[in-house]
């Protein structure tokens, strides 16, 4: 026989699928004997039977009504009871919270008769009504579907009339005619009457959260959430206590420790003689938990041991909400307590110090989202003034700064140490060097995958996009906000990119303490140690290796102050920018082979100069340098803006610029359809005579410079987008060809690991010819990505992503975190088919997804070695990859 109700009694935590986390929460306090008032829980069982059936199932009602008879015979109430009469409440409550469900319904019993036994037994007449016109007004609206604005109009003409602003100034007369006025509005517009069966209002108000389940809302957030459409949810049923009752009542809400910053203590709200609901609608201002301890000592005293009973049992945070009926303490509802970042560390620190959870347990009560979130600086203060807009929260900290409209203007200003915010309709490739320059990055349109959100959580920068409220009028150098506000070029504002708020002017910014740790080691009491302890412990728990992406010694040093253990990727494109680009266009252009070969010998010691930097900043670890990667027209001007230059100098009558004009060829020469998918990576070394031979030589040189200079430089070779094995082997034989002579010239033996990196679906299938050419592999799982799904990195995210993402097609973007079906299966074949033919291939990732934690503990399980993500990703990757492994011990 299937169980369809269960007693608070008879349950417990370990039933959560069974009763939903309330319920589950409330069986585990009756079981532990706190003072929860009686009830029972309508299984999540019974819902899905709902669900699948459109109906209660059978039983379904017999199974309440004994556990009802159960309930009267306990409190010695019966429910629709004349003289006082037991009173309930119906709450969700599904294993997962989720916004959507039906709202809970107090005081399901009260009917026409019943209402005066109510004020009755508590000597409150006013109280029964108002309790009452709740009732009509609350079922009306959830379990009838009559509008709320039905019941609002009502209400709100009475007090009208009657000249009040509050509910607080209705008396008994106003009530019992909005009550009748409340039942003529249902009778109205569902042709019934609202019931005067307590047990027909207690079977349709259960009915009616099954329904819920199935809400517009819960359904897009449970798609987002991946939470199973067939979960469905539990119903709690509980006896009705008040707060409501005089000065010796109350309710509140208690926590074990502050859920801001985890410092142990007493923290909470109290409000006397009030209703739960009245917390939350601000009615009057309510007292800190403390000052309980005057009003009512016994009540405080039980609270307290109650939740460091709680707190001891659950071993973590615990919050309650509590009533006090009269002078009697009632714990209605507990849950392990939602918490900040900060208050997150120190609990899991302080809980394991305490010796209540384990080292491996407390590594999985943090995460590295929550420790990004505390690399950034925050407001210092509380921002009173409102916002002028919000958007999407896309890279978090905080920043203030003056507004700029262009990536030139970023930079200027910039560069003269003003503080900016670059603020674009949405930014792109060209905005990179304006986005380094700001402190900030706002747009106005994109979600959280667009260029502007994913460059700016990559370089740490305060991002908020998306911000449609704003109207960015480039050309005018200006933004217009709600209301018509105007902000001009250099007007400051303030952009939390925690929130997604922008405010305007300058809010106070305190750094981050964390971060301040992370960059000199200072170690202060608190956050900071907290901190600290677990990163100690993550670095002993974890597998994979932490590598960042560098191509600068500024960034290798920084990255290496984070923790990470080399480079796992310098992308040598980087350094053929700025100054350099006369010299890689000379190579471009070349029209012979010595024309080509002195743009590439001054090109050499630039790269040497490069790359000895960064092998001293890395002195000791490896430091893995890629060959050029992209298409060679990327470094060369834009060929619209060379056609219009030469078109209007044509038009003025005169000589276009020659140089001009030959760029323009060559721009035309190497135009490609998809150039993602055309002369690069491998293709690139091997069309272009001496480039690849070139950077090698260069790495050669470095690394003989700094084992001259007595250091202990670890460069490796990495090829990019191969597809096939015998691509490698002639890229290999030319950088063994250059090391043996630089090794020759230098007089001493200079070797350097060489591998490749798997980007191309065909690598990885071949990855077992692969392996027999190189040294090691590392994913490059952006262009695996991109390659394996057919979708450009470039363009899909600003395009179609949001309408995928709201279908559910995907729960998060495939370049965000990897996607473990189809790239994840293809990089689980190339380690395995990799490391059948070389066992000691060493195998790591370097896109993006190395520093994302849900893909971290994707290559923890495949066996990669390492992950090499940007340096500001670093310590929260040690902290994913630990927690890889300890999820395994828990
Ligand atoms: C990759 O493709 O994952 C990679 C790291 O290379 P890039 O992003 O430079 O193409
Ligand atoms: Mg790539």
């Amino acid at each position: 026989m299937n169980v369809y109700v269960s007693d608070f009694a008879d349950g417990s935590r370990e039933l959560a699928d069974l009763l939903g986390g309330k319920g589950a929460n409330l069986a585990e306090m009756t079981r532990l004997g706190l003072p929860v008032p009686p009830g029972f829980t309508v299984t999540t069982e019974a819902c899905r039977a709902f669900l699948r059936t459109g109906a209660a199932p059978e039983g379904l009602d017999a199974e309440i009504g004994r556990h009802l008879t159960g309930l009267e015979v306990a409190l010695g109430r019966r429910l629709g009871q004349t003289d006082d009469p037991l009173l309930l409440s119906v709450r969700s409550g599904a294993r997962f919270s989720m916004p959507g469900m039906m709202d809970t319904i107090l005081d399901i019993g009260l009917t026409d008769d019943t209402v005066a036994g109510l004020a009755k037994s508590t000597g409150r007449e006013r109280f029964a009504w108002d309790s009452y016109r709740r009732l009509v007004q609350m079922y009306g609206s959830t379990v009838l579907g009559v509008p709320a604005d039905a019941f609002e109009g009502v209400l709100h003409r009475v007090k009208t009339e009657r000249a009040v602003t509050d509910d607080l100034g209705l008396d008994v007369r106003d009530l019992t005619a909005i009550v009748t006025e409340f039942k003529a509005v249902i009778r109205q517009a569902t042709g019934s009457e609202f019931p005067q069966d307590p047990h027909e209002q207690l079977r349709r108000a259960v009915l009616a959260v099954f329904q819920s389940w199935n809400g517009e809302r819960a359904k897009v957030y449970r798609r987002r959430e991946r939470i199973p459409e067939d979960l469905g949810t539990a119903v709690n049923i509980q006896a009705m206590v008040y707060g409501n009752l005089g000065p010796d009542s109350g309710t509140g809400v208690a926590f074990t420790r502050d859920p801001a910053t985890g410092r142990a203590g007493v923290y909470g709200d109290y409000l006397s003689d009030a209703q739960g609901e009245d917390v939350v609608a601000g009615i009057r201002n309510a007292l800190p938990l403390q000052e309980l301890e005057a009003l009512d000592p016994t009540s405080y005293g039980r609270l307290r041991a109650h939740m460091a009973l709680l707190e001891r049992h659950y071993r973590d945070l615990c919050d309650v909400e509590f009533t006090i009926e009269r002078g009697r303490l009632w714990i209605l509802q507990t849950r392990v307590g939602k918490r900040t970042p900060e208050a997150a560390f120190r609990i899991a620190a302080d809980l394991a110090e305490e010796g209540l959870i384990t080292q491996a347990e407390a590594l999985g009560r943090v995460s590295g989202p929550q420790l990004d979130q505390l690399l950034f600086p925050r407001f210092a203060t509380d921002a009173d003034d409102r916002p002028i807009a919000h958007g999407i929260a896309a890279s978090p900290g905080a920043a203030v700064g003056a507004v700029v409209f262009d990536s030139a203007e970023a930079v200027r200003r910039a560069a003269t140490g003003e503080a900016v915010v670059l603020v674009r309709s949405e930014t792109n490739p060209d905005d990179l060097a304006g986005m380094i320059a700001a402190r900030a990055v706002l747009t106005s349109r994109g979600g959280k995958t667009s260029h502007a959100a994913v460059v700016a959580r990559g370089m740490g920068k305060v991002c908020v996009c998306g911000a449609e409220e704003l109207d960015v009028d480039t050309e005018n150098r200006r933004f217009t906000g709600p209301g018509g506000l105007v902000v001009a070029e250099g007007d400051v504002v303030s952009v939390d990119g925690t929130s997604g708020a922008v405010h305007l002017g300058a809010i106070p910014l305190r750094p981050s303490e964390v971060m301040t740790y992370f960059e000199t080691g200072e170690r202060t009491p608190g956050l900071v140690d907290a901190v600290a302890r677990l990163m100690e412990q993550a670095d002993g728990t974890r597998r994979l290796g932490v590598l960042a992406n560098a191509d600068t010694a500024e960034d290798a040093a920084r990255a290496r102050r984070f923790g990470a253990q080399g480079i796992g990727l310098c992308r040598t494109e980087h350094m053929f920018l700025g100054e350099r680009r006369g010299l890689v266009e000379a190579m471009i252009l070349a029209r012979t082979d010595d024309e080509r070969r002195s743009a590439l010998d001054a090109l050499l010691p630039l790269q040497r100069a490069d790359f000895t930097a960064l092998l001293a900043a890395m002195d000791g670890l490896p430091v893995t340098i890629r060959l050029l990667d992209p298409p060679l027209h990327e470094f060369l001007a834009d060929g619209r803006e060379l056609a219009v230059r030469i078109a209007s100098a044509r038009a003025a009558g005169q000589r276009p610029d020659p140089h001009d004009v030959r760029l323009l060829e060559a721009v035309d020469r190497m135009h490609e359809e998809n150039p993602m998918l055309g002369l690069r990576g491998v293709r690139l070394g091997l069309a272009v005579p001496g480039l690849f031979a070139m950077q090698t030589r260069a790495i050669a040189e470095a690394t003989a410079a700094r084992l001259a200079a007595g250091g202990d430089p670890r460069a490796e070779i990495m090829v990019p987008l191969i597809g096939a094995v015998e691509e490698l082997r002639l890229i290999r034989d030319e950088i063994e060809h250059v090391l043996a002579d630089v090794s020759e010239t230098c007089g001493m033996p200079i070797t350097c690991p060489i591998g490749t990196m798997i980007e191309l679906p065909r690598a990885a299938l071949t990855a077992d010819r692969v392996a027999e050419a190189a040294d090691f592999f590392s994913f490059g799982t952006n262009d695996l990505t991109q390659t394996t799904w057919g979708l450009s990195r470039d363009d899909a995210e600003a395009s179609f992503f949001p309408l995928y993402l709201d279908r559910g097609i995907f729960a998060v973007s495939p370049f965000t975190s990897i996607d473990r079906e189809g790239v994840g299966r293809l990089i689980r074949l190339a380690v395995d088919d990799g490391r059948a033919a070389r066992a000691d291939l060493r195998i790591g990732v370097c896109g993006e997804h190395g520093g994302d934690p849900a893909s971290i503990h994707f290559f923890d399980t495949v066996g990669v070695d390492y992950v090499s993500c940007s340096p500001f990703r670093v310590p929260a990757a040690r902290l994913e990859a630990a927690r890889a492994v300890a999820r395994q011990r828990l």
